[in-house]
């Protein structure tokens, strides 16, 4: 069997053109512009890259920007000042604080006092628990962007066995919460779990967030199964490097039914699913009919 390819690149191109067309609608229907408002300590090259990217699309799909950008000794209480300063702005409709924080500001604290409704990453407390009750909430974005993917290709996913690789709270867990709110029978690995290959095996849904370069062969997978790769890694390539996933690509392409690729699967989702929460924020904000399809 050779896998479809799942796009993520025409994927996000989608998402980002609906965004586009309802900020498009919110300006001329309610004279509102969507906002973001982004924050970033330090100068972590990675993070830099990051927000830059997300102000630009941001801005290509027709909402407001606000970049915050402090220093790398930036005081705890400075911060929270300006979180709150965003939290009662009304043209701010999504904050994201860039983490990794530097090591003397503490993130729970910081990221705790977002205000929920805007809290476009969603990683507040609240909305961990929102979704843990399956009640309306703010979704976090890279398995947002996985669970769009995999509705687009499957429809319905009730029923499903999914396999989660990963317990990260920004990844793993959410994944598997999302999966479960859609009737899905999950199952959660991490480094302790006992015959890692067996458990993978049973999944018709695979998704692998480890961090470790192509570590799920294609043996491991079950012929036919939909294998959605988060993992983001570089490795050594001669004398350049490239990025691989946590799939080996090339032997499980051979088994599933369907598999994302690195680069161009689940990454350019997460930001499109950034400025799909951001619309989201906004239209919750006004009272007004949230886009359909763009949230969980
Ligand atoms: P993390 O380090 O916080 O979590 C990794 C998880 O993998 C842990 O729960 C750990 O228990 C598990 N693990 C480690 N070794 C294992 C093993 N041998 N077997 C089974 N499980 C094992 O990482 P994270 O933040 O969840 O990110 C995971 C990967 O996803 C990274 O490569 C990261 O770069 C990537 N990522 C990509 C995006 C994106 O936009 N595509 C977004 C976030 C993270």
């Amino acid at each position: 069997m050779t896998a479809t390819i799942l796009d993520g690149k025409a994927f996000a191109a989608a998402v980002r053109a609906k965004v586009a067309e309802h900020v498009t609608r919110l300006k001329t229907d309610h004279g509102i512009t969507p906002g973001l408002a982004v924050v970033l300590v330090g100068e972590d090259p990675a993070s830099q890259v990051y927000v830059r990217s997300k102000g630009k699309m941001t801005v290509e799909v027709g909402m407001a920007s606000f970049e915050h950008r402090l220093d790398a000794d930036t005081s705890e209480s400075a911060l929270l000042a300006l979180v709150e300063k965003l939290n009662n702005d009304p043209t701010v409709h999504g904050i994201l604080v860039q983490l990794p924080l530097p090591g003397h500001l503490d993130s729970d604290l910081v990221i705790n006092s977002i205000d929920p409704a805007k809290d476009v990453d969603g990683f507040h407390i609240s909305n961990v628990g929102l979704l843990g009750t399956g009640q309306k909430s703010m979704v976090p974005c890279t398995p947002l962007g996985c669970l769009m993917m995999l509705r687009a290709h499957h429809g319905s996913l009730s029923g499903m066995n999914a396999v989660v690789i990963g317990r990260s709270n920004i990844v793993g867990k959410p994944m598997a919460q999302l999966l479960l709110n859609d009737s899905c029978t999950v199952t959660i690995c991490h480094s302790r779990t006992r015959d890692l290959p067996g458990v993978v095996r049973s999944g018709d849904i695979v998704v692998a967030a480890v961090g470790r370069p192509e570590m799920v062969p294609g043996d491991w997978i079950k012929p036919g199964a939909t294998v959605i790769d988060v993992g983001i890694n570089r490795v050594a390539d001669g004398d350049r490097t490239r990025l691989v996933g946590d799939i080996d690509f090339a032997s499980a392409s051979a088994v599933a039914g369907a598999i994302t690729p690195v680069p161009g699967g689940v990454g350019p989702m997460t930001i499109a699913c950034l400025l799909a929460n951001t619309v989201t924020a906004c239209c919750r904000a006004n009272g007004l009919p949230e886009p359909e399809g763009l949230a969980a």
